[in-house]
Order: C-alpha cells, then structure tokens, then sequence
C-alpha cells in the first residue's frame, strides 16, 4: 500500500496530462472549486487500474458499476478489434446488422417472460427516457391518454436527463432543476438490511401508500418505475423479492405499465443475471446498460414486452416512437456486448458472484459486530453499511475516507454515509482480502 497520497500523475507525460485536464476538462459530480486533482491513469488489467506512477488501485466500485468480467480482458479486447476490422458504426433507421440483431435475439432469450423487443440507446440514462416515453405514448396511442402520471420511489436514481431526473426527484442530487422536471408521484421505499425486525411493517406502508394514490388518481397513473431489489445510489437500499412481488400484482391490478430499471442491478450483480429472478416477476419494460458491455462501451436497451411494441404499428408515423440517437445500436459496442454475454457461460461467473457473495458474507458478520457499523446488507457481488455519525453524499468524512482509500490503493467511494464493496467478478480471494483489509483499516484510521 502506498502511504503518500499526492502520487497521482507520475512522469512527465502525466504531469502533461493532469495539467491539461486542469485547464480544458468539466468532470461528473464534482466541485471543481474544492475537489483535488484527479488521478491519471494509464492502464488497467483485471479488478485494478494502474496509474501513472505504476501504482495498484484495486477497483472495488466495478468503475461507477459497469466493469463485469475484469478490465481489459483479452476475449472482449479481440472482439472488438475484430467488429472494428468490418465496420465501426451504421445509422440504425433503415438499416440493421449482425451485431444489433444477434445481442437483441441474446438478451430476449436470457430475459424472462415475453420481455422480446429490444429498443437500443446509449447509456442508463437515455434508456430509462425512451422507457417513459414508450409508456406515456402508449398510452395516448391506446387511446387513454389521462395516463399522463409517473410514478417513482424514494431515493431512487434513474439518471441525469431530464424525464430521469424527473423519476429520481426523490434522490438527494437534483435540486436547482425541480422546476425543470415532469410531475411523478414518490413512494416511500421499504429499504431493509440483515437483522432488520420492521420490514414487513416498511413494505405494508409503502405498499398501502401506492394502493392509496391508485385509488385516488389510479386513471391519470401511466407507469411505476423501481429498481428492482437494489437502490443503488440512493445509498445501496435493498428490499425484498417479496415486495416486488406484491408492487407488481398491486400495479397490474390498476393496468399500471411497470419498468424495472435494471441499469445497475443487471448482469450479475444481485446474484443472478437480473435482479427480476429473484422475484419471478416480469414487467413491461426493462432498462439496461453498464454490465451490458461489460463496462467497455456506452450502449443501452429499454426492452418491451411484445405487447407494448403492438401498440406502436400503425399505417401512419404518428403512432410510431420518434426517439433515436446517432449511435443507436453501435456495431463495436454490441460486439463488445456479445463477447460478454458469452464470457458468463464460458468463465460461470454467476459462479464467481456465488463465491463473493459467500467471502462477503463472512466479512458482513465482523462488520455487523463493529460499534460504529449499522444496517449490514449484502446482495450477490455487493457488501454494504452505513457508518454511524457519516453526513450525505460530500460529506467530509465520506471524502476523507475516499481519499484515504485511494491514497491506499482502494477505490471505494462511499456514498454519504454508506460504504460499499461491488467488485469486478474476476476479483481473486487475496484481492478480496486486500479489499477488507484496507477497508477495515481506513474506518479505524479515518474513524466516525
Ligand atoms: N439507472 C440506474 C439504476 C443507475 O444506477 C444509473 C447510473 O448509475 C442510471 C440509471 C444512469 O445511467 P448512466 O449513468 O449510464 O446514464
């Protein structure tokens, strides 16, 4: 572990580097006016990123959730070579390909139910957008078009676009553009954590308080959006499968149209390929990216339920969904997508999660049994808990500890006052236990 937490741009190259960034680079979620330099990097292999100096940094946070298999793996680095050798990237109206056609007919078939028409974007955030928008147009296209409504759950994340924003408006992130955002109602989200003795009480609430806002604007009412067993930064909340179960039923009784924003929950990271099998619950439209490309390539798909997609034909375009982007369905991401997806057979790595899951079950006990440790949660590949005492997302102890990590060759970044390990699936045990030490160590050092 490294001590000295001002190496960051190594050689003269880096110095370059870093210099440059300082004048000409806007980066996301930070204050520039306090924030330190950030690190330069210059390669990274595996669970760890290299920087210029050559030191480890061990990727505890999969890269803000996108990096599946590990960094630059040799099969998904050839697959994209290989695609980039064809062609790089085609207009996607009025034209198709291999690549786009293939990773559509893959995902259909690993998702469950008739989740079959795959509508591609670039990122999580557009892929929620093209998800409310399939649901406030179909509803105009079926001919009831009072279902104008979204609804959305408290501290939950969908993105920073506008309609995304407007679902996550019960995050803590986007106040200076409430006046910017659409109307959606927010529920109260039944968060629980190990050893929790009140979650059927939360889940009753925040269930009651749906079936209330139905019976009373139920008709206005187009969709319900949630991530599916996991918030991921509203603080890495998770809630049961059961309660999934019991929101859904709820929502179908109503003819509600539900979106599972699987952005971050999908490819592996709850344990199974997506979140929504644990519940055994379909919904009409799914959201999904970052692990979609094993966190090589931007690249989304909202996918819809086929029924849903019907009521889009027509003889005329105005019942069409006029939303594209330029790099709709980009050849060398969905390569890079397909090369992944096979990955998961070839190398099992619901396998891998499996073995995580169980090192971090034991870690979750010692922690559990720390006086400054509270609300111990673990779900697939991702530990979590909340330090006593920490305050919200800038909190200066939170970047205290963050800055602490990384000057110890751990990147984790906490949440406010959550902490949380979600690593690459290729992590190896020693990692593993470098991880819980260090984590261990900064807690003790940088205290509550
Ligand atoms: N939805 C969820 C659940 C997310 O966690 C995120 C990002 O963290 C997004 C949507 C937005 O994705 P992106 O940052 O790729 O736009």
């Amino acid at each position: 572990m490294n001590d000295d937490p001002k190496r960051k741009a190594g050689d003269a190259a880096g110095r370059d580097v870093l210099d440059r960034d300082r004048r000409h680079v806007w980066h996301p979620f930070t204050q520039h006016g306090t924030e330190g330099d950030p690190i330069v990097l210059t390669g990274a292999k595996g669970a760890s990123l290299f920087d210029a100096d050559g030191h480890e940094i061990l990727d505890l946070v999969s890269s803000w959730w996108t990096c599946t298999h590990g960094h630059s793996h040799p099969k998904i680095n050839a697959a994209l070579a290989k695609q980039a050798s064809l062609f790089e990237h085609v207009m996607f109206a009025g034209f198709t390909h291999q690549p786009a056609v293939d990773l559509a007919t893959k995902v259909a078939g690993l998702l469950p139910g008739d989740l079959s028409r795959v509508f591609f974007s670039d990122d999580g955030s557009t892929s929620v957008e093209v998800a409310l928008k399939i649901a406030y147009q179909y509803w105009i296209n079926v001919g009831e078009p009072r279902r104008r409504v979204l609804v959305g759950f408290d501290g939950g994340y969908h993105g920073d676009t506008l309609g995304a924003m407007s679902l996550g408006r019960g995050s803590q992130f986007f106040t200076p553009f409430r006046d910017l955002m659409c109307k959606v109602y927010v529920l109260p989200y039944p968060s629980t954590f190990d050893g929790d003795d009140a979650a059927d009480e939360r889940e009753a609430g925040a269930l009651s308080a749906f079936e209330a806002l139905l019976s009373d604007r139920g008709q206005t009412i187009a969709a319900l959006i949630v991530e599916p067993l996991l918030q991921g930064a509203g603080g890495m909340r998770v809630c049961r499968p059961s309660f999934l179960q019991r929101l859904v039923a709820i929502a179908r009784k109503a003819d509600v149209i539900v979106i599972f924003d699987e952005v971050a929950t999908g490819f592996g990271r709850t344990g199974t390929l997506f979140a929504m099998e644990q519940a055994g619950v379909v919904p009409d439209l799914v959201c999904l990216s970052k692990g979609l490309t094993a966190g090589y390539m931007p690249l989304a798909m909202t996918v819809a339920r086929e029924a849903v997609f019907e009521a889009f034909l027509g003889e005329t375009f105005d019942r069409a969904l006029p939303h594209g982007h330029s790099f709709t369905a980009n050849p060398l991401a969905c390569a890079v997508g397909l090369a992944s997806l096979a990955l998961f057979e070839e190398e099992k790595t619901l396998k891998r999660i499996t073995r995580i899951n169980s090192r971090h079950r034991a870690m979750l006990t010692e922690l559990a049994a720390r006086d400054d440790v509270t609300r111990p949660r673990l779900l697939g590949s991702i530990l979590a808990f909340d330090i006593k005492a920490a305050g919200g997302y800038q909190s200066a102890q939170s970047r205290a500890l963050r800055d602490w990590y990384l000057a110890h060759g751990l990147n984790i970044r906490p949440l406010g006052q959550t902490l949380y390990l979600m690593p690459p699936y290729c992590i190896t045990d020693a990692e593993i236990a470098r991880a819980y030490a260090g984590m261990i160590e900064g807690l003790d050092t940088v205290g509550t």
